[in-house]
Parts: C-alpha cells; structure tokens; sequence
C-alpha cells in the first residue's frame, strides 16, 4: 500500500481550473429525492463557485469550478442568481465544493443574509469535513428557520486506504463529528466511495464500500450517498496507469445499492450524477441509469434490468 502522496504532488498533476464566475453559481438544479420521513421532496441544489477547498484528497476532483480566493459577499450573489432562476422547492442544497464551515471560503459574517434568503426551506443541506464541524455549525443552524443537515465524506473506513486518500481523518474523527452534530439536531449524509485508490479486487470494493456504509450509519448518518470514483483529476489518472485505481463497474454500483438498501438501516443513494463513464453497453445504460434514480426515490430494489451484455462483462 502506499503511504500517500503530499498536497503539493496531488496538486502537481491537476490541469487549469475551469473558467468560473465569482458572481454565477457554476451549476444549480431542482432535483427530487426521498424524504427522510417517507414521500418524495423537491429539492433546488445549488452548486456554488466557492473557494478551493483547503484539503487535497486524493480522489477529488471539485476543485476544477472553484476559485483560489473567496469574494466577500460573492456567495450571496450566488445565492440570489440561483434562487431567482429555480422553481419553489421544500428543500435546498448548497454545495460549495468544500467546506461550508472553511470561514475563509464562507465568512460567519454572511451567514445570517444566507439563513434570510432560504428561510422558506424546509430542509437546508451543506457538505462538510468532520474536522470543521464546530460551534459555526451551531451558529448557523440557530439562525435557520428549517432542519439542517451535513454531508460529510467518510470516504471509506479501510485502515491502510483512508490515510492514503490524504483526507486527513480517521473513521473515529467522521463518528465524533456526527455525534456532536446528532446532539445538535443537525442530520447527517455520509458520502462513501465505491472503488477509492489501492482497493483493485472487485469484491473487495464492494466489501469495503458496504462496511463503510454500515459504519456511516452506525455513527448517526440518516443516509449515504455511495460514490462511484472516477479518473480525471491528474492524479487519479496516475493511479490509473500504474494500475493502484480501478474504475467500478455499473454491475459493482447495482450490486453494492442493492445490499446497502437491504442493510435497512438508513437511506442509500447511488450517486447517478456523472456516471457516465460506468457505461460499457449502449442499449442498456439508460435503463440501469435510471433504475437507479427510480431506487434512489422508492428506497427499495427494483427488479434488474436484463441486457444481452451481461453475458460478457457478468
Ligand atoms: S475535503 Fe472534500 S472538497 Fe476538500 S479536497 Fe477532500 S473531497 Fe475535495
Ligand atoms: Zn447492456
């Protein structure tokens, strides 16, 4: 296994970052998900142009729509931009490409004019790591009129892999902080990887992926999304060619989701945003796609989708 690369070779292998608007959220959506209490919610998610996260994980790619200093009042822009343009929605999702508690990409300043404007919100989610989960999380949910919840990666709880990822945790660090954030009445969504670097058996990805989603739940995550990793990043490509990082298959994704859900203990979401690069078979990556979502929204398996490729690649 090896013992992990420093910030300054991750960042040695990344392209130019793509052209971004301080003042534009780089992408926003109104999308649907699964209640938490049963039912379907709408959701506006907004993919915020944030600046570049202080970590430098091994598998992360977000860092390509960010900017390397934050804009004092450019969020709240962002914010307006977005909300001017989306549908009304029960919830909503800001996703900064970071930390929503990093203060030097999102000042505590703003956050009451943020809290103001979503104040129609049922449910208000931000991604986060555990080691920023502090008293501005407390903050910032005292002035919420709706629940909050934290997305916060556990990447995956294999000893010898998670140090390697440079994520800078350990699964103890993902516990303690949503604890803290369960005696907060804060929620937590746990994001889990499927396929992280140095794990290249099939069987044991999915293995790893499963355990760590019943690790998330065990510390009080009400969800996970499961991500499948992807190349493209500089880095991960390296991994790629020197063979330390297998892309997963759709079959690995179905599977891993299929077993995740019948763990019961907490909603599992296949993460079907960029998954792209999972298709092997023309005809039936639509359907499996979309299978998927359908699963995402009932939380409960559907029958599999039979194709003339499965035969090849099982
Ligand atoms: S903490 Fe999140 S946003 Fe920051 S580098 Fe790691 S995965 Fe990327
Ligand atoms: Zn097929």
């Amino acid at each position: 296994m090896h013992e992990g690369y420093s910030n300054h070779t991750i960042t040695a292998y990344r392209s130019a970052k793509n052209r971004v608007d301080p003042y534009i959220p780089y992408h926003f959506l109104h999308e649907t998900e699964p209640g938490l209490q049963g039912g379907i919610e709408t959701v506006n998610t907004v993919f915020l142009t944030g600046k570049e996260c202080a970590f430098k994980c091994l598998m992360c790619d977000l860092w390509k729509n960010t900017l390397d200093e934050a804009i004092p009042g450019a969020i709240l822009r962002q914010i307006d931009y977005a909300l001017e343009r989306l549908p009304p929605a029960e919830n909503i999702k800001l996703y900064n490409n970071g930390n929503f508690f990093d203060t030097k990409a999102i000042s505590p300043v703003e956050y009451p004019a943020i809290a103001e404007r979503i104040s129609g919100y049922k449910r208000v989610t931000v991604e986060n790591h555990p080691k920023l989960v502090n008293q501005h999380c407390s903050t910032f949910n005292d002035l919420l009129a709706g629940k909050l919840e934290i997305a916060m990666g556990l990447e995956t709880i294999h000893p010898a892999v998670l140090p390697a990822l440079n994520k800078q945790i350990t699964p103890e660090d993902f516990r303690s902080a949503a604890r803290y954030l369960a005696q907060q009445q804060v929620d937590v969504r746990a994001f889990v990887l499927l396929n992280p670097p140095y794990i290249t058996n099939p069987y044991e990805n999915i293995e790893w992926t499963l355990r760590s989603v019943q690790f998330a739940f065990e510390s009080g995550a009400k969800r996970c999304s499961v991500i499948p990793v992807r190349p493209g990043n500089g880095i991960m490509d390296v991994l790629l060619k020197e063979k330390d990082y297998v892309p997963p298959s759709l079959d690995m994704l179905e599977e891993v989701v299929d077993k995740a859900l019948a763990l019961k203990q907490g909603q599992v979401l296949a993460d079907t945003w960029d998954i792209g690069f999972l298709s092997r078979c023309a005809i039936c990556f639509d359907k499996r796609k979309e299978r998927l979502a359908a699963m995402n929204l009932s939380q409960q398996t559907a029958p599999n989708i039979q194709c003339t490729c499965k035969k090849d690649h099982g």
